[in-house]
C-alpha cells in the first residue's frame, strides 16, 4: 500500500494506515467519512448518513454551508495569516460582530475549546491578583464537568478519568457537586479567582444547570469579588435554542468561552469578557499565534451571520423541542427509552439498551449518533435541521433500540 496518495483506496485499506501511523488517542468507529453536505455526511463506499453527531456540535450550519465555504474561499486568496501583532480586518469584524450579538464587551481569539478555557483560567488569575492580591488564584469548577484536553482544562474537569496518569495537575482547583448551592456557597471564600460552569454539562451525559444553581452561582461571586466564567463552547451559539445557553437563566458571565461552532467547521475559539473582566490582561499577558487569523476569522464570521441571518437559534428551539417530544414518545411507547434531558439541539437520552450497541445499529441504518455515556446518547445535530429529519432519526432510532434490545 502507498501512503502518499490515498484515492481509490478501500475503507479498510484506510483504516489499516491510520491506525499504523496516528497516535492511538481515539477508539474510532470503523467509518471512514470522506463527504458532507447539510444533515448528510458520506462514506467511502458512498453510503449516507444524517449526522446527528454533526463533528460533535461542530457542523450547527451543516456540512459545507455555502456562506462559510465562499468566505474560506475567499479569504483564502486574500490573507489566510498574518501575526497579532498588526490588526486585520476580519478579526475586527467578528470581536465586532460577537460583541453586539452577547452582553460582552471585548474577545480574545484562539484555536480550540481547551485553549478558550485556558484563556479564561489565565484571565481570571491575573485578574484576581492584580485586583486582590497574591491570596486569591482559586478555581471552583463542577464535579462530572468537561473542559479541554490541556493542563489547565483537564484539572479543571471535575471527572477523574481525565487526571490519571497526568499528574501532578495544576494546583489550585476544586470541585462542587453541580446543581448543588450549598456546596458552592461554602466554596466560594476570599481565595477563590473564579468559579467555572458549563450551563448544560455535555460530555459528562447532558445535564443542564438548574436555574436555581446559576442564580445563586452569580450571586455569591458578585458578593465575594470572584469572577463567573461559563463554557459554552458545546452548549453555545444557539445550540440550546438561544444564542448562548446563559439567557436561558437569566444570568451574565463575566467570562464566556465560545469554540466548536464558532467557525462554522473551522477551527477557531473565543473568550467573550465584560470590559471589567478584561482589564485582567494588558499587552504581553496571553497571546496565541494562530488566533482570530483571518481564515478562521473569516470563516466564524460567516457562520455567526448565516446562524442569525437564516434563523436557526429559532428552529434549534423549535425543532429541538420537537425532537425531545418526539424521543420522549418513543421512550414511553417502547420503554426502550428512559429519560430524555437537554435543551434546544442538545439533547441526551438514557436507554435501556447498552449505548455503545446502539450507536452501532443506529450507523448500520444510516444515523450517526454518539454515546456520551454507558447508557446515554447524546444528540448534536445541525441547528438547520427538519422536523422530517428529526422524524427520520426518531424512525432509525427506533428500529436500532429494537435490534439491540
Ligand atoms: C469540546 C469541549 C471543550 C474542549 O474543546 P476542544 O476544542 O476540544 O479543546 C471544552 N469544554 C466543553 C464544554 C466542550 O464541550
Amino acid at each position: 500500500m502507498k501512503a502518499e496518495n490515498l484515492t481509490g483506496l478501500a475503507a479498510t485499506e484506510i483504516i489499516a494506515l491510520a491506525e499504523k501511523y496516528i497516535i492511538k488517542t481515539y477508539a474510532r468507529l470503523p467509518l471512514v467519512l470522506v463527504r458532507g453536505q447539510g444533515v448528510r455526511v458520506w462514506d467511502a463506499a458512498g453510503k449516507e448518513y444524517l449526522d446527528f453527531v454533526a463533528g460533535l456540535a461542530v457542523n450547527s450550519l451543516g456540512h459545507c454551508h455555502p456562506r462559510v465555504v465562499a468566505a474560506i474561499r475567499e479569504q483564502a486568496g486574500v490573507l489566510m495569516h498574518c501575526s497579532n501583532l498588526y490588526y486585520s480586518v476580519p478579526q475586527t469584524a467578528l470581536a465586532e460582530r460577537l460583541v453586539r450579538r452577547t452582553p460582552f464587551d471585548r474577545v480574545f481569539f484562539c484555536n480550540s475549546g481547551a485553549e478558550a478555557v485556558e484563556a479564561a483560567l489565565k484571565l481570571a488569575r491575573k485578574y484576581a491578583k492584580k485586583k486582590w492580591g497574591a491570596q486569591r488564584f482559586e478555581i471552583v469548577a463542577a464535579v462530572n464537568s468537561f473542559h479541554g484536553r490541556t493542563y489547565g482544562a483537564i484539572t479543571a474537569t471535575g471527572q477523574p478519568k481525565y487526571h490519571q496518569g497526568f499528574e501532578p495537575l495544576v494546583p489550585g482547583f476544586r470541585y462542587v457537586p453541580f446543581n448543588e448551592v450549598a456546596a458552592l456557597d461554602e466554596a466560594v471564600n476570599e481565595t477563590t479567582a473564579a468559579v467555572l460552569l458549563e450551563p448544560v454539562q455535555g460530555e459528562g451525559g447532558i445535564y443542564p444547570a438548574a436555574p436555581e444553581f446559576l442564580q445563586a452561582a452569580r450571586r455569591i461571586t458578585r458578593e465575594r469579588g470572584a469572577l463567573l466564567i461559563f463554557d459554552e463552547i458545546q452548549c453555545g451559539l444557539g445550540r440550546t435554542g438561544r444564542f448562548l445557553a446563559q439567557e436561558h437563566y437569566g444570568v451574565t458571565a463575566d467570562l464566556t468561552c465560545l469554540a466548536k461552532a464558532l467557525g462554522g467547521g473551522f477551527p477557531i475559539g473565543a473568550l467573550l469578557a465584560t470590559g471589567e473582566a478584561a482589564s485582567g490582561f494588558g499587552p504581553g499577558d496571553h497571546a496565541a499565534t494562530f488566533g482570530g487569523n483571518p481564515l478562521a476569522a473569516a470563516a466564524a464570521l460567516a457562520a455567526v451571520t448565516a446562524l442569525v441571518e437564516e434563523g436557526l437559534v429559532e428552529n434549534a428551539a423549535a425543532v429541538g423541542a420537537y425532537f425531545k417530544e418526539r424521543l420522549e414518545e418513543l421512550g414511553a411507547r417502547t420503554g426502550l427509552i428512559r429519560e430524555v434531558r437537554g435543551l434546544g439541539l442538545m439533547l441526551g437520552a438514557v436507554v435501556t439498551v447498552e449505548a455503545k450497541a446502539a450507536v452501532a445499529a443506529c450507523q448500520e441504518r444510516g444515523l450517526l449518533v454518539n454515546a456520551v455515556k454507558d447508557d446515554t446518547l447524546r444528540f448534536v445535530p445541525p441547528l438547520n435541521i427538519t422536523r422530517q429529519d428529526a422524524d427520520a432519526a426518531v424512525g432509525i432510532l427506533e428500529e436500532a433500540l429494537r435490534a439491540v434490545s
